[in-house]
């Protein structure tokens, strides 16, 4: 399938021609550049990664609330270790993939 890019907001539109009006800024038809092959790809291959991120995020939320209930168990200080240690890794993969996913944008690979 086509993809059109917004030239005003940057937004993907999937279609063979472009909307009338662009759903996110309202900008006019003659505004949408059509992509290329290569840009359509590469955008299709995104949202795939971009899924597992998101996927990936879900999974460090519940890691976290498991952790933080094994801190507040504190049975002993090596268990409490392990969770915090669980916690932190969790909150930093966390942040890492909200950095990469705004890399992603600043370079166009995804609408
Ligand atoms: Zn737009």
């Amino acid at each position: 399938m086509k993809k059109w890019k917004c030239m005003v907001c940057g937004y993907i539109h999937d279609g063979d021609n472009p909307p009338k009006a662009c759903p996110k800024c309202g900008a006019p038809a003659e505004k949408f550049n059509e992509l290329s092959e290569e840009q359509r790809k590469l955008i299709d291959h995104s949202r795939i990664t971009n899924q597992f991120h998101m996927e990936l995020v879900g999974l460090m939320e519940q890691v976290k609330e498991i952790a933080e209930l094994g801190i507040e168990d504190d049975l002993d200080p090596p268990c409490v270790k392990i969770f915090e240690k669980a916690l932190q890794n969790a909150t930093e993969i966390q942040q890492a993939i909200k950095a990469e996913i705004v890399g992603h944008i600043s370079k166009g690979k995804w609408g």
